[in-house]
């Protein structure tokens, strides 16, 4: 049996101290995501380092028997520090929820990663970072092959629903929906946003009251789709509307 040292680099997704001060963190890399500890981890330098979003450079050992590798070393090699505004915080932990949810351990994938590190970054330093998460979430979601349902409806098959699907996200036609149908602009996004570029997508944000009813078909989507994901209930200022 050998063991064996590797240099990986990638964004910090997750992040958990265990009672006994190690930290277990799971980063988002170019060749899929990583999980290691880094024993004692809370009592040193490392602590700081291995921060949620961070961008470190790690030198892991596997030991082995150990299933988890541990964390030799690691440099930061970039920070988004205006995540922590509140009004960001929130999207960049939902991505990260995503991202975790949506890719597996080993699964090599680099177009993930870059997708995901733009979108930490557009959530970090654009104006409207709620549009940059619903956009990105939706891409995010597109690559790892889940893509909603929009050109029949989802529960007799018609052809161009117009109405929102409130248990599996996706449409439904006038004759299954019980609401109201979406206005065209949140249509036009539900039908294109998976193969349209982020930039087009960036440059036609929906207005505000719009998002609600799209953030709550995603949580439907993805919850039908995927499981649960923690952070809906930290999102503000939806958080009322999707809990309801
Ligand atoms: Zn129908």
């Amino acid at each position: 049996m050998r063991s064996r040292t590797a240099n990986r680099s990638g964004i910090v997704i997750r992040r958990r101290v265990t009672p006994a001060g190690d930290i277990i963190v799971t980063l988002l890399t170019p060749q899929g995501k990583l999980k290691a500890v880094a024993r004692g981890g809370v009592r040193g330098p490392l602590s700081s380092r291995l921060n949620l979003f961070h961008h470190v450079g790690m030198q892991v050992y596997q030991g082995p028997q150990n299933d988890l590798a541990s964390v030799q070393q690691a440099v930061l090699e970039g920070a988004l520090p205006t995540l922590a505004q509140p009004e960001r915080y929130a999207f960049a932990h939902l991505l990260a929820e995503f991202a975790d949810a949506l890719y597996q351990e080993g699964e090599f994938s680099e177009q993930a990663f870059e997708l995901f590190a733009g979108a930490l970054r557009g959530v970090a330093h654009q104006p409207d970072p709620e549009w940059v998460a619903l956009v990105m979430s939706y891409k995010l979601l597109a690559l790892a092959g889940f893509i909603p349902q929009t050109a029949r409806c989802a529960r007799c098959a018609q052809d161009h629903p117009t109405h929102p699907d409130p248990l599996g996200g996706q449409l439904l036609c006038g004759g299954c929906a019980a609401l109201p149908a979406y206005p065209d602009p949140s249509l036009d996004f539900l039908r294109n946003v998976a193969r349209r570029t982020v930039r087009a997508s960036m440059d036609s944000p929906l207005p505000a009251e719009q998002r609600p009813a799209l953030w709550r078909a995603l949580e439907r989507f993805v919850t039908v789709q995927i499981g649960s994901v923690h952070s809906w209930r930290q999102l503000v200022p939806t958080s009322t509307a999707l809990s309801a």
